[in-house]
C-alpha cells in the first residue's frame, strides 16, 4: 500500500531531502492531469521554486541508434564518479502511441539505473507534446530541488520535441553518426541550428577516420550558419560512448560554454526568455482547453466545422463566431 501524500509543505521537505521515493511520488503528482492534482502540484512547485535553478541543464538529441542511451549511461557514470548527482529525463511524445516510454528507460542505462547518485525518469506516457513538455519541465525543477546538479533531457527528433528540449536547457547537444560521406544531406538543417555542441559518436575502431571526416563536414556547415551568439561557435567533437573516449573533452566544452555564457549574461537571459515563452505557451494551452471544453462552443462546433468544410462559411468568419460564442458565457 502506498502511503498517502502528505501536506504540500511536508512533501516539499521530503523532496528536498533527496529521498528518491518521494521525488518519484511528487513527479507522478505533477504528471497527473486531474484538476485537484494540478492545484496541489502548483502549490508544491511554488514551495520548491526557491530551491530550483542551480543545476546545469543539458539537452541531448540524435536519431535512434546514434548511441544516446550508451552515451548517457557512460557520460552520466563519469559525472557521478566525480560526485555529481545526475537526473535523466526524457521527452518522447510518441510514447503515447507505442504505449510505453521508449526514452529514459532504465533498462537502456544499466549502470546509471543502479547508481545511487543518478535518477532516471522515462518520458511521461500519453498526452500531447505540450503536456509531455510541461511534465518534463516541472520534473526538472523537482529534481533540482532534490539536489541533482546535472539534468540531462533526452529526446529523439519526433515532431517539435527537439525545439521543446532546446527551450528548457542551457546547452543543447546533438549526437551524430558518420555515414558514407553524405552526412549532411540526411540531416535536418533545423537541428544543426539548435545545436550548441555537436558530437559525432561511434568514433572507434574502423570508424575513426569516417567520424573525423564527418566532423569536418559539420564544422563547415556550422561556419555557413549565422551564429546564435557572437561568443560561441558550436564545437564539433568526435567521441565513442562505448569506449568512453572524447567524453571528457565534451564535458570540458560544456563547462566552457557555461562559463562563457554566465560571464556574458547570456545564460540568465536564455533562462528568462525560456520562462516567458513557457508562460505564454501555458496560457495558450489553457485558453485552448477552456475554449474546447466550453459547452456552448461544443454545441456549435460540429455544425460550424461542417459549414467550413463544405465551403459555405469562410474560416475567418467561423472563428470569429465561435469566439463570440465562447465569450458570451461570461
Ligand atoms: P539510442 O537509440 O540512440 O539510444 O542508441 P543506443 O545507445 O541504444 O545504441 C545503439 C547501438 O549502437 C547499440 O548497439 C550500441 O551498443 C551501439 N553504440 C552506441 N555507442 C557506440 C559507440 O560509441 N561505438 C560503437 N561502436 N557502438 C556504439
Amino acid at each position: 500500500m502506498k502511503q498517502p501524500l502528505p501536506p504540500t509543505a511536508e512533501l516539499a521537505k521530503l523532496v528536498r531531502s533527496g529521498d528518491r521515493m518521494w521525488l518519484a511520488r511528487a513527479i507522478t503528482l505533477i504528471e497527473s492531469r486531474k484538476r485537484e492534482h494540478r492545484a496541489l502540484a502548483a502549490e508544491l512547485l511554488t514551495a520548491l521554486m526557491p530551491f530550483t535553478g542551480k543545476a546545469d541543464r543539458i539537452g541531448l538529441t540524435g536519431v535512434p541508434g546514434v548511441g544516446k542511451s550508451t552515451f548517457i549511461d557512460q557520460f552520466g557514470s563519469n559525472l557521478t564518479s566525480e560526485g555529481h548527482r545526475v537526473a535523466v529525463l526524457a521527452i518522447d511524445p510518441s510514447s503515447s502511441r507505442t504505449g510505453g516510454a521508449i526514452l529514459g528507460d532504465k533498462t537502456r542505462m544499466q549502470r546509471l539505473a543502479v547508481d545511487e547518485l543518478a535518477f532516471i525518469r522515462p518520458s511521461p506516457a500519453g498526452g500531447s507534446l505540450g503536456g509531455v513538455t510541461r511534465s518534463t519541465r516541472e520534473t526538472m525543477l523537482l529534481c533540482e530541488a532534490a539536489g541533482y546538479d546535472i539534468i540531462i533531457v533526452e529526446t529523439v527528433g519526433v515532431g517539435q520535441s527537439e525545439t521543446a528540449v532546446h527551450d528548457m536547457v542551457d546547452i543543447f547537444v546533438v549526437l551524430m553518426l558518420s555515414g558514407a560521406g553524405d552526412e549532411l544531406q540526411g540531416i535536418k538543417k533545423g537541428v544543426l541550428e539548435l545545436a550548441d555542441l555537436i558530437a559525432v559518436n561511434k568514433a572507434d575502431g574502423d570508424n575513426i577516420k569516417k567520424a573525423n571526416l564527418a566532423a569536418s563536414d559539420y564544422r563547415r556547415a556550422i561556419r555557413l550558419m549565422t551564429p546564435e551568439s557572437k561568443n560561441w561557435t558550436p564545437p564539433v567533437l568526435t567521441c565513442s560512448a562505448a569506449q568512453n573516449t572524447g567524453l571528457d573533452e565534451l564535458w570540458a566544452q560544456i563547462l566552457k560554454h557555461r562559463e562563457i555564457k554566465m560571464i556574458s549574461g547570456e545564460r540568465e537571459e536564455r533562462r528568462h526568455q525560456q520562462q516567458i515563452r513557457w508562460m505564454w505557451s501555458m496560457i495558450t494551452d489553457r485558453l485552448l482547453d477552456q475554449f474546447k471544453d466550453s459547452p456552448k462552443v461544443q454545441e456549435r462546433l460540429q455544425s460550424v466545422t461542417a459549414l467550413v468544410k463544405n465551403g459555405e462559411l469562410p474560416a475567418a468568419v467561423a472563428a470569429e463566431s465561435l469566439l463570440e460564442t465562447f465569450h458570451q458565457e461570461d
